[in-house]
């Protein structure tokens, strides 16, 4: 075992655990695969939560069954959600699946792929929780060297009707606020501007440890470390509170952003969803947002074809993406997850049905982000520098408190891969869908 490869499906919190399963991987004494060679382990850290990630995963581990044709010592390691959901039986469907492990089973998997390579037999660790440390004590590397996420607590409790989150995550934990506060002061001293905290329903953070959720208290000791920009994701609106709001409008280190999922603008389907809040609530949530921010930037998750949803439903979602002005949405067709209680609901919706809905809704979104777009030509941006640009090398590509994508022109002698990992400020003259153009001010 020299080299290796991490395959990540899925959400941040995904993404957070491969930057782990990496750490862990290069303090084994392994390397990254250069570009075109073949791996010795390939891990794929799987997603479940809808379907086309779920199999889109099982052609992939299927697809690297070449390597292992080509040099039989190949490990093949499957992790995450589809680890945790599915344990031995992935390796009774892919003989060539060399360990699997579960979502709580991540600080293992240096021994896993150890006990495989010298048994030369598949090996299997998948627990029902985890009741060790916060896996953050494992070594991590970062995609980059200036952003961290880091998780405030794992799990969910909330329990949507659709969802699979809860089974494959287990119940909610939190860290304790401490932990999370050292945490981001060593981060700083790493060279960390940015952090993103993560956790289902960050709202509810501390309600396991100190009987009340206490996010908002958080938040507020996290933007006392000085860290240059902080962000957090996924607000639950039932639980979002007036205190959190305050604290954001409060700190200008706190992103003006929000990522705050309505799933469905009917409260039929809110209801069938177990979301615990109605459009209504949720309008004057987002209401009592923008009153506090005017300049807040503002997504959302929508689920299209939920079971029952009817045309009437689906018009109610249309109100919302009116009038909550979104900047950015993920939008789905409601896939049904086994074993989660929608999947056994009456009155599933065809694609057929689903798909006029869905096309209708993505066409609303992109007006609407448009117009937020738009907002911010002739205005001043401040803009953590991510590195060039996709499409040409010489423009700078980063983002605003807001989360926009910026790509601007720098100015003479500069390079975008010099300002990498720094703000700079960004006169923002011209406005896309997805992204803003401008120029570095000097
Ligand atoms: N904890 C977060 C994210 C959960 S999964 C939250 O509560 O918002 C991310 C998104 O996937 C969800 O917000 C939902 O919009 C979507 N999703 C989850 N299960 C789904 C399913 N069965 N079918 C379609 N979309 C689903
Ligand atoms: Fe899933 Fe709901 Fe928990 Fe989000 S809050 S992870 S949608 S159960």
């Amino acid at each position: 075992m020299n080299t290796f490869d991490v395959r990540t499906f899925g959400c941040q919190m995904n993404k957070h655990d491969s930057e782990r399963i990496a750490g862990l991987l290069l303090a084994m004494g392994l390397s990254h695969a250069p570009e075109g060679t073949a791996p010795d382990v390939v891990v794929f850290n799987t997603c479940c939560v809808r379907e086309n990630a779920d199999g889109r995963l099982y052609g992939q581990v299927a697809s690297v069954k070449a390597l292992k044709l080509a040099n039989p010592e190949t490990l093949i390691a499957v992790g995450g959600c589809v680890g945790q959901r599915d344990g031995a039986a992935i390796v009774a469907g892919l003989p060539h699946v060399d360990v699997v492990f579960g979502t709580h089973n991540i600080g293992s998997l240096p021994a896993l792929l150890n006990a495989a390579a010298e048994s030369r037999r598949p090996v299997v660790e998948v627990s029902d929780s985890s009741d060790g440390d916060f896996a953050s004590d494992l070594p991590t590397e970062r995609e980059h060297a200036w952003h961290a996420w880091v998780p405030i607590t794992v799990g969910c409790d909330n329990f949507c009707t659709y969802c699979v989150v809860p089974y494959v995550r287990g119940r909610e934990r939190s860290r304790t606020l401490d932990d999370v506060v050292t945490e981001i002061g060593r981060l700083i001293t790493d060279g960390v501007v940015e952090v993103t905290l993560l956790g289902q329903n960050v709202n509810s953070y501390g309600r396991d440890l100190y009987g009340e959720p206490r996010f908002a208290e958080l938040l507020t000791a996290v933007a006392g470390t000085g860290i240059d920009r902080i962000r957090f994701t996924t607000s639950h609106p039932k639980d979002l509170s007036d205190a959190t709001i305050e604290a954001m409008a409060t700190h200008p280190n706190i992103a003006r952003y929000l990522h705050l999922p309505v799933q469905s603008g009917s409260d039929d389907v809110l209801k069938r969803m177990n979301r615990h809040y109605t459009q209504e609530a949720y309008l004057a949530l987002v209401a009592r947002l923008y009153a506090a921010m005017p300049d807040l930037a503002l997504s959302t998750d929508v689920i299209v074809g939920f079971p029952g949803e009817t045309e009437s439903d689906f018009e109610k979602t249309m109100q919302v993406v009116e009038a909550a002005r979104y900047d950015q949405a993920f939008t789905f067709i409601y896939s049904p997850r086994e074993g989660t209680p929608a999947a056994t609901m009456d009155d599933q919706i065809p694609r057929e049905v689903a798909q006029p809905r869905f096309d209708r809704l993505v066409s609303a979104i992109q007006a609407s982000a448009l117009a937020k777009s738009q907002a911010y030509v002739g205005t001043v941006q401040r803009v953590l520098v991510e590195g060039p640009s996709k499409r040409d090398a010489g423009v700078l590509a980063g983002r605003t408190s807001g989360n926009k994508m910026v790509h601007a022109v720098c100015p003479e002698g500069v390079t975008p891969t010099s300002l990498a990992g720094t703000f700079t400020d960004v006169e923002i003259t011209d406005a896309q869908t997805w992204f803003l153009v401008g120029s570095v001010i000097t």
